[in-house]
């Protein structure tokens, strides 16, 4: 009888294998940082098989200490979104580095394919926005440029994958080239509303069909991990892309239910439920998960600078020591400051998609201090949350739902109580922490044992989810009003 299911998260910063156990309580945990490769101003890499040979280390690790493989029902996959792998389908050797999400090489290409009027077209069949952030013209760039590899594509001797794809060709021993539709929804290459790669797209980004791999639900038999490589054969039967994954462990089952993580960065999605919102105020639209062969859809919303907000007032001002102390600072601020931060830093995320804005700090008097400035900082997350919950409830009511009633938070940021409350408080709607925040990791492993029967239906899953702490709004109504407007004005300012 297996006791666990193996999670495995593979992140941009890190690698890592976690073992869930029936009553979806993370039991032990592997980590392996990554290494970021940099070759020039705005291009970011990783090495692939650094990645694969990091995954089965930290695989390998989880299985100790009276653990083996047999104790193992099932393997769930969670990966970094959008960061593309090309390799030879005979060797499995990557042709070139994978190129990041973040990566900016393709810009001037998407500033093109924006020119001749294609964004509409883009957006119409996968509810995505042309940036360079999406796979498909990372793809496209490398077919372009590694020697050789638009000749050896065409004839069908190279696979394109996402990290999921790439880790189970591994896991397989080359036998699979599959990925899942959530992970597909985030290449520019696939029709969210067919559920197929699309001709038109394909043509357009310049990729040929032969590399692209079969796309399955998120709960599916993805292939089997070789006996050889942890002691057992275990299947692979659970996958989804970062955000997707937390939206499942956070049991985001419903049309309205909301999610946010607040990590480095800031990721929302709202489910949408079997209906596709598109999103007049520049959000994503994309998949939520498919399960059963029927798709849920979802809206999201990304901030670019959340944690590292904190970071930048630890690492470059200097007014905190460490992370959590801007907790304690922000409580002790003045609160009558009129002090505003518009943290962008690298330019400003939806809704405003504003990649040349920069920072500044506005409203400051003689007694603004370190702790007022904290509480900026703290604050700017909230607001920019907000910024999301209104877009994201217009979008929806546009199409006849309901709008976000609550926010369910996790990532390193929401252990600050202050930070919490602060945006219940901001938002109007009650703020939920839960119980288990490894919610990334966790979903992957809830569609894995969702797949093999370790865990029941997505209504027995939905019932694990506890609430640790909600945090209700207190602020008056006219305060609230004054500072969010206060806000939208400042943020004018850094676009103009
Ligand atoms: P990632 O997965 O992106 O590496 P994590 O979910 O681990 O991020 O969260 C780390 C981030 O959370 C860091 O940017 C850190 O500054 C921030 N953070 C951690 N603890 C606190 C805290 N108590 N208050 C505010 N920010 C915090």
């Amino acid at each position: 009888m297996a006791d666990y299911i193996l999670s495995i998260d593979q992140g941009t910063t890190s690698t890592r294998a976690l073992l869930f156990d029936r009553s979806g309580s993370p039991m032990r945990v592997r980590q392996r940082e990554l290494r970021q490769i940099f070759p020039r101003d705005g291009w970011v890499e990783h090495d692939a098989e650094e990645i694969w040979a990091a995954t089965l280390e930290v695989c390998r690790g989880v299985l100790t200490a009276g653990t083996t493989a047999q104790n193992i029902a099932a393997i769930g996959i969670t990966n970094q979104r959008e960061t593309t792998v090309l390799w030879d389908r005979a060797t499995g050797k990557p042709v070139h580095n994978a190129i990041v999400w973040q990566d900016r090489r393709t810009a001037a290409f998407c500033a093109k394919l924006k020119e001749e009027g294609k964004e509409a077209t883009f957006q119409t069949k996968t509810g995505l926005l042309l940036d360079p952030y999406f796979s498909g013209t990372k793809l496209r760039w490398l077919l372009d440029n590694v020697e050789g590899a638009r000749a050896k594509a065409e004839k069908g001797e190279l696979c394109f994958g996402t990290i999921d794809s790439w880790l189970i060709y591994n896991l397989s021993g080359g036998k699979r080239h599959v990925t899942d539709a959530t992970n597909a929804s985030r290449t520019l290459l696939f029709n969210i509303e067919t559920n197929e790669w699309d001709d038109e797209l394909l043509k357009l980004l310049d990729v040929p069909r032969a590399i692209l791999p079969e796309v399955l639900d998120c709960c599916a038999d993805f292939g089997t991990a070789e006996r050889d490589l942890l002691g057992a054969a275990i299947p692979v039967a659970g996958v989804a892309g970062d955000q997707q994954a937390a939206t499942v462990g956070q049991a985001c089952f419903e049309p309205g239910l909301m999610k946010s993580t607040y990590g480095t960065g800031c990721f929302a999605v709202v489910n949408t439920g079997k209906q596709r919102v598109t999103s007049r105020n520049r959000l994503l639209g994309t998949i939520a998960y498919r399960i059963g062969g029927e798709t849920t859809y979802a809206l999201e919303g990304s901030i670019f600078m959340a944690g590292a907000i904190v970071q930048w007032l630890r690492d470059e001002m200097k007014l905190i020591d460490s992370s959590e102390e801007s907790e304690a600072m922000a409580r002790d601020a003045n609160p009558h400051s009129h002090a505003v931060l518009v943290p962008a830093f690298t330019g400003l995320g939806a809704p405003y998609w504003e990649p040349d804005a920069r920072a500044a700090l506005f409203g400051m008097t003689r007694d603004t201090g370190a702790k007022e400035v904290v509480r900026a900082a703290l604050e700017s997350v909230s607001y920019q949350t907000r910024d999301l919950m209104d877009a994201m409830g217009a979008d929806m009511k546009a199409a006849g739902l309901v709008s976000p009633q609550a926010l369910r938070v996790d990532g390193g940021m929401v252990a600050n109580n202050w930070f919490a409350q602060n945006l219940a408080d901001i938002l109007a709607r009650p703020v939920e922490r839960p119980e288990i925040t490894e919610t990334t990791a966790l979903g992957a492993a809830y569609l894995a044992g969702m797949q093999t029967g370790f865990y029941g239906s997505m209504d027995d899953v939905a019932s694990h989810w506890r609430c640790e702490r909600a945090f209700e709004p207190e602020m008056a109504e006219t305060e609230r009003a004054e500072r969010y407007s206060r806000w939208q004005g400042y943020v004018k300012r850094v676009i103009g």
